[in-house]
């Protein structure tokens, strides 16, 4: 099998960021070695100054397909994908039609997909009121673990689980070893404050911050806590916001609880202080809160008590975010975040001091962990898929609507500028986005545990 060289000044592997080859035999990394080591006759291409980064992994993204491929579906989504630097992604089980409570719903999303991914993809199973039953039998057909909503999750065809049905739900979770993410807001906190917005402007976005207050997030993450010390399952609390949160998660951690956090690139980068009044492309659910809020989430991902970055990527049609009437509280909260999530994050954290392997670890090597396929997925070690971004972290740019690939070009960063291009992307050793294009049929597959047992 011919042997293929990527090269560059700064490659990013598990020691750190330093020169080297890449070499790629088929569709996996053969070996980390030095520019001189390189065999002859090898096949090489060199990227000088450029980046070379493990393919990111997603762990929270809604495809929406089958059923809302309007919204957004496994060919704009996994074309958003390569363009922002992802080759593995991990579908949430709502929003799809019918959502992925059940296998025979999974397997109508494996139907979904066929031919139509340009990067590698896997599902989680929802967790729903009346779906107990279904959970182990979901782990046996290949979910990499499980989704729930402690509140109304926007459409009304996943239900939000409360703490009985969780207790229902639990020692099913608990007997696959798979983790549980959750969507940790309560119902009561954001149903109290609201009360209080009888009449209320919701052009403006401090009604809708004021709407869903952080004790929504603190009571679901302290019940979810109690719960963890109960049933001793993986518990994942998905896109925080509130950043007291991280306490509460940091002395569950240290009580020795499997408690993983992750947050988003918009929670770090926007603030409610910037965010104007009917710029409902900023809503998102739980909301962008305000910039000290910011500043004490990325004190959280510095001291390791946030694991993780996911997209929450979560498009709509432009009709449902309400753009015209600027009104927050009838607009889809969701933020289509795959193509720039990269440089969303590089842009912030390269200000803070953090390094490329700090992203790495956030954005690829945690999220492959928590979906279970870090035995091929997230790093950049032989025997690993050939996943590799060509990423150039001092060029700057501005984001037009031709940079975003998913289905519907909604953008709350349209306009701005940001620090880092991502020049390639391969999945298992092929292109699918080099400046701008997407060569090549679709290569995407669903990433299942027995192909990473057989192959390795
Ligand atoms: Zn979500």
């Amino acid at each position: 099998m011919t042997l293929h060289a990527l090269v560059s000044e700064r490659l990013l592997t598990p020691k750190g960021e330093q020169p080297g080859a890449v070499l790629v035999e088929g569709e996996r990394i053969r070996a980390v070695v030095s520019r001189d080591e390189i065999p002859q006759d090898t096949d090489t291409r060199d990227f000088g100054n450029a980046a070379i980064l493990p393919g990111l992994v997603d762990s929270h993204t809604h495809l929406n397909e089958p059923g809302r491929a309007e919204w957004e579906g496994f060919v704009s989504g996994t074309r958003a994908a390569a363009a922002g630097g992802y080759t593995m992604l991990v579908d949430m089980p709502l929003n799809s039609v019918p959502a992925t409570t059940r296998v025979a719903a999974l397997e109508a999303k494996r139907e979904a997909a066929r031919h139509k991914c340009r990067v590698d993809w896997a599902a989680w199973g929802g967790v729903v009121s009346d779906n107990q039953q279904d959970i182990e039998p979901l782990a046996r057909a290949g979910v990499r673990g499980f989704k729930c909503f402690l509140i109304h999750p926007g459409t009304d065809d996943f239900t939000m689980v409360n703490e009985r049905e969780l207790r229902r739900a639990l020692p099913h979770v608990a007997r696959t070893g798979l983790p549980l993410l959750v969507h940790a807001e309560l119902p009561a906190a954001v149903d109290r404050a609201t009360s209080r917005l009888v009449g209320a402007n919701w052009n403006l976005y401090d009604t809708y911050l004021r709407s869903r207050p952080e004790e929504a997030e603190l009571s679901a993450i302290r019940l979810l806590i109690v719960l963890c010390r109960e049933y001793r399952f993986h518990l994942h609390i998905v896109h925080l916001s509130a950043s007291d949160g991280v306490a509460l998660v940091r002395s569950a951690r240290a009580e020795g609880l499997p408690v993983t956090v992750e947050t988003c690139p918009h929670y770090l980068h926007l603030a409610a202080e910037n965010i104007r009044n009917g710029a409902t492309l900023a809503k998102c659910a739980p909301p962008v809160r305000s910039l000290e809020n910011r500043e004490k989430l990325w004190q959280g991902l510095a001291e390791g008590s946030i694991q993780l970055l996911a997209t929450d990527h979560s498009p709509s049609p432009p009709e449902m975010k309400k753009i015209e009437e600027g009104d927050f509280r009838q607009a889809w909260g969701g933020i289509a975040g795959l193509s720039m999530a990269l440089p969303v994050v590089w842009t912030e954290a390269s200000r803070r001091g953090f390094t490329l392997s700090d992203v790495i670890r956030w954005m690829a090597v945690a999220p492959a962990r928590l979906a279970g396929c870090d035995s091929r997925k997230g790093r950049i070690v032989p025997g690993h898929d050939a996943d590799l971004v060509v990423f150039d972290p001092e060029a700057e740019f501005v984001v037009t609507k031709e940079r975003l690939h998913q289905r519907h070009a909604l953008s709350p960063y349209l306009g701005e500028k940001l620090r880092g291009v991502i020049k390639a992307t391969y999945l298992r050793g092929q292109p699918v986005f080099i400046d701008g294009a997407f060569p090549g049929e679709p290569r995407g597959k669903e990433f299942r545990q027995q192909d990473a047992e057989l192959n390795s």
